[in-house]
């Protein structure tokens, strides 16, 4: 097993059926290569599945890896459709290996991730893919796909992550004690996390329990941001931090950086504790 470990971590035992990790912050790569390269790229061993909004396209994929993509794909396109309520249309592609994943994502590694977004589409990393359980692959399709229709240019990584977990876990079914074990050992242990966590907490050196950690405090800051103004707000929140930037975004609402952070705060301990 790699020694890098992720968020997916958290859910061992219960998203993922092995001991593998799936899901990650998204590599920088080359974007907007369209399925049209994937047709040049793979040639007649290309295969394509279409479910009803969703496109799956795999090289050398298992028989019914694809079929069931495609209906998980179309799953995941409706509930990140529920939540910025406009039409998604995920495409999925599977590469051959995850050496092969890396290269069309143009990473050196995606090594220990079950999937990445990357330029439009959803690159699912077939070894660490087969590995999720049912749920975890839901999710972690749903969490990918936001980032794809979403967009994160210009934004603070803890919106991007929290809101691609968000959308993820918001029909999952999922307790929020099950779903953040971790940051809930630590509440429980009388710590609470003192800042929203920045982009070296999602580093994959900053190691498995606290990147796991990372996202779970991004996804209850995201959730807080709901609970407290509406899921409609938070997407607008969303989408002006894109373009004016976090601080404006939040003072729409009346908050700051610094406000958010004390009422998050406050919300974990009422979660989690
Ligand atoms: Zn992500």
């Amino acid at each position: 097993m790699s020694v890098q470990v992720n968020r997916r971590a958290v859910l061992a035992g219960l998203l993922l059926a092995g001991a593998a990790t799936a899901g990650a912050p998204i590599p920088p790569g080359p974007g907007g290569r369209a399925l049209a390269d994937v047709r040049a790229l793979w040639g007649d061993e290309a295969v394509v599945v279409r479910g009803t909004s969703s496109l799956v396209a795999g090289h050398r994929a298992p028989a019914g890896l694809l079929g069931d993509l495609a209906r998980r794909a179309d799953l995941a396109g409706r509930r990140v459709s529920a939540v910025l309520r406009r039409p998604v249309r995920p495409v999925v592609l599977v590469p051959a290996s995850t050496a092969a994943a890396a290269r069309l994502a143009g990473v050196a590694s995606v090594d220990g991730l079950a999937a990445v977004a990357d330029g439009g589409r959803t690159i699912v990393v077939p070894e660490f893919f087969a590995r999720l359980t049912p749920t975890g692959r839901d999710v972690v399709l749903t969490h990918e796909l936001t980032h794809v229709a979403a967009g994160t240019g210009g934004l603070p990584v803890w919106l991007y992550e929290g809101f691609a977990d968000y959308v993820a876990y918001r029909d999952a079914g999922l307790p929020v004690g099950v779903a953040a074990a971790e940051l809930a050992a630590e509440v429980r242990a009388g710590r609470l996390p003192l800042a929203l966590p920045g982009p070296a907490d999602f580093g994959l050196r900053a190691g498995g329990t606290r990147l796991a950690r990372a996202y779970q405090e991004a996804w209850l800051a995201c959730r807080f941001l709901a609970e407290r103004s509406g899921e409609e707000t938070l997407v607008r929140l969303y989408g002006e931090a894109q373009t004016g930037g976090v601080e404006r975004a939040l003072a729409s609402l009346g908050l700051s950086t610094g406000m958010l952070t004390e009422r998050w705060r406050d919300y974990v301990r009422e979660q989690l504790a």
